[in-house]
């Protein structure tokens, strides 16, 4: 110990990428960044990824926006923090004057912390009067949230990652786990290998957990809400259900019957191609496992009824009597590292904080009391609806950060002509994005290692990370920034430290109701709800279901069949993910040489068969035409894929290859959510270079 470097800090923070909330201290020297050691991790032990562990070059890159900017021409120029203020307090007030506070729209970020979201629906609501007001969990976890409300009553995990593990019975549908969420598929795999765990995978793509699987099914694109109704209605034929469970704590079984009555197996076989005996190989399967998880992410949520499958897997869930217990239950998993807290803080148009709603008088008098102003009264625009209104002459100014927009939003040709159409738009980021390039004025923020707060992970699980390094240049964190920019409109802020605005957040939201920082100190975490006096809630439901008389409701489900059917014009399915290495657009992982060196860019994933009928091999450049727009891409000749179905990962720092260039403007029917894997393309070859 006397030989050790003391000018060498160790500071405990959480990962900046994936929902699984792998926390860790960071070794750093100066502003070098010497060693990530994950020790005592609640949901992690002494894991971590390759991104966690490897991915942080971005934190000293030169390509940090150190200053604010402000555009002059065609290009920007470099501004003072006043100036760039009093601009948008200028634009802002302006634009609230002409055309009304609904106007202007505001988006925050699942990657930032609790406390930087919090702020910026503080600001549209309190300061501009607005409830547009959005997140990314639009883009990808909001179907399931409506599903798991519409049943339950909670849209969040119904466990802890280590409750996955005891289960008996897991099922992954439309979830690549062990590349999207690796650290919680490496206790999947564990418990399967070592503990005699079962697992079932349903997915398009025969990806790791497929192979791993006891049972890989391949339902066609979109048609996960048939099988899984018609495996509930087999168990309720069968009589297989757990009667005491639901006669204790269901409403709604007899409707809910009714509903599904034309969901027989050969229906199910005939819409989804899954054979019947695996249906019910299924059927049984659940019903015979002591505790089924079923865990899903966006092969479920991004698709035009992923509403509706999303309901289908809690509905089979309360059939069975998988919920209140350890080894059961719902597990959507969330994409970003706070898409959870994000959402949790109100970042919603129709929700403040704690999903409180916003046309609720009683709910917004208590918010008023305490912010001393009139707040909105409507639901306010989603991102979705954004895009539309700024086509439409409606919508005039936003201030987004945090997010790449013009890279993930679908349809991102339709963005772009958006984009370019706004008055004035502000883009908070700590990189120049893609989407900063369409902004009137860009701020510098800083990444996580700069700064103090909270992120909730996919359980629930709210946990503090420590400023490591001071801000770069001129950059600030998040909610410093949103400060400034209230208090130029004329509020009177004075957060002096995020841990004065959680005290906010606990005095408003009932699901934070016992959070404090020191309740969260070090690897300490609690998982919502949190009561007053600091118990926290691992296993979501115990005595009940929120809702009024205790018990949860099975509700009658619709089947949404995809959009973008194949025809002769489009004649393949595309679908789209993540992978391993990179997280999304690629504006951290792809600055970290030895994450980026590995895998330099993004690839189309082409079946053998198809690869043959083509004559198609790896390497080979092909360009993909969508009804939306068109990409080139190398190809992978791979089994992962089958017949005519197409994946391409999301990753790519080359906006020309971005999988939105073909996805559409068609969304999940309640939520918004883009069907972003409901998209049909051809595959034109192109000439050898
Ligand atoms: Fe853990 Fe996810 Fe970060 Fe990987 S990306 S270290 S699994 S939180």
């Amino acid at each position: 110990a006397a030989m050790r470097d003391q000018s060498i800090e160790r500071t405990k923070t959480v990962c900046t990428y994936c929902g699984v909330g792998c926390s860790f201290e960071v070794w750093t020297k100066e502003r070098h960044i010497l060693k990530i050691e994950p020790t005592h991790g609640p949901a992690n032990g002494v894991s971590t990824c390759i991104k966690g562990k490897f991915s942080w070059d971005h934190i000293n890159s030169e390509e940090r926006v150190t200053t604010p900017l402000i555009r002059e021409g065609d290009w920007f120029r470099q501004a003072s923090w006043e100036e760039a203020l009093a601009l948008i307090a200028r634009k802002f007030t302006e634009t609230r004057r002409q055309y009304g506070p609904d106007a202007l729209a505001f988006i925050a970020s699942s990657k930032c912390t609790n406390e930087d979201s919090w702020m910026m629906q503080k600001l549209a609501r309190a300061v501009i009067g607005t409830n547009n007001m959005d997140n990314c969990s639009r883009y990808c976890q909001s179907p399931a949230t409506m599903g798991l409300w519409r049943t339950v009553g909670y849209g969040g995990d119904s466990g802890s990652i280590t409750d996955i593990e005891q289960a008996g019975l897991v099922i992954g549908i439309g979830t690549n786990t062990a590349e999207s969420h690796p650290v919680l598929a490496t206790r999947v795999k564990r418990s399967h290998k070592l503990r005699g765990q079962r697992l079932i995978v349903a997915d398009l793509r025969e990806h790791e957990m497929a192979q791993r699987a006891d049972l890989f099914v391949q339902p066609r694109p979109a048609t996960d809400f048939v099988w899984l109704t018609g495996v509930t209605k087999y168990i309720l034929d069968e009589g297989l259900e757990d009667k005491a469970f639901i006669s204790q704590w269901v409403n709604g079984l007899d409707e809910y019957r009714q509903s599904i009555d034309r969901y027989t197996l050969a229906y199910a076989e005939e819409v989804t191609g899954i054979p019947e005996a695996a249906l019910r190989q299924i059927a049984h399967e659940i019903v015979q496992a002591d505790g089924t998880c079923i865990m899903w992410a966006m092969g479920v949520t991004q698709q035009c009824g992923g509403s509706e499958t999303s309901t289908a897997i809690s509905n089979l869930l309360l059939v069975t009597g998988n919920y209140m217990r350890p080894g059961a239950g719902s597990y959507p998993l969330r994409g970003h590292n706070n898409v959870q807290g994000a959402s949790d803080m109100g970042a919603m148009p129709g929700f403040v904080g704690g999903y409180q709603k916003v046309d609720d008088p009683e709910v917004r008098a208590k918010f008023e009391a305490k912010w001393g102003v009139p707040l909105p009264t409507t639901k306010g625009l989603d991102n979705h609806e954004m895009v539309h209104a700024v086509h439409e002459g409606t919508l005039r100014v936003m201030y987004l950060k945090g997010e790449e927009m013009a890279i993930v939003d679908s349809n991102v040709n339709y963005v772009d002509e958006a984009f370019e159409k706004l008055d004035f738009f502000v883009v908070q980021d700590m990189f120049f994005t893609r989407t900063a390039q369409f902004a009137d004025v860009v701020l510098p923020a800083s990444p996580s290692l700069e700064k103090d707060g909270t992120f909730t992970n996919t359980e629930r699980r709210i946990q503090r990370l420590y400023k490591a390094l001071e801000p770069m240049g001129d950059s600030k964190p998040d909610w410093e920034i949103i400060q400034l920019v209230a208090n130029a409109l004329g509020a009177n802020w004075n957060y002096r430290h995020p841990s004065e605005i959680m005290e906010e957040i606990a005095s408003l939201v009932p699901l934070y109701a016992g959070v404090t920082y020191e309740r969260l100190e070090g690897f300490k975490s609690l998982q919502w709800p949190v009561l007053p006096d600091g118990s926290d809630t691992p296993l979501l439901f115990t005595e009940g279901f929120p809702f009024p008389d205790g018990k949860a409701r099975l509700y009658p489900a619709e089947f949404v069949p995809p959009v973008e059917v194949s025809n002769a014009e489009y004649d393949l399915h595309f679908n789209n993910g993540r992978m391993l290495e990179h997280f999304h657009e690629g504006n951290m992982t792809f600055k970290s040489p030895g994450v980026s060196s590995k895998v330099p860019g993004t690839f189309v994933e082409v079946s053998p068969e198809l690869a043959s009928e083509r004559g198609l091999e790896s390497g080979r450049f092909v360009r993909l035409v969508s009804r939306h727009g068109a990409v080139r891409v190398p190809v992978v000749v791979t089994s992962r894929v089958q017949g005519k179905q197409l994946y391409m990962p999301m990753n790519t720092q080359d906006a020309h290859q971005a999988v939105n260039r073909l996805t559409g403007s068609h969304t999940d029917l309640s939520t918004h959510t883009p069907a972003y894997k409901d998209t049909a393309v051809r595959m034109e070859i192109l000439p050898e270079m």
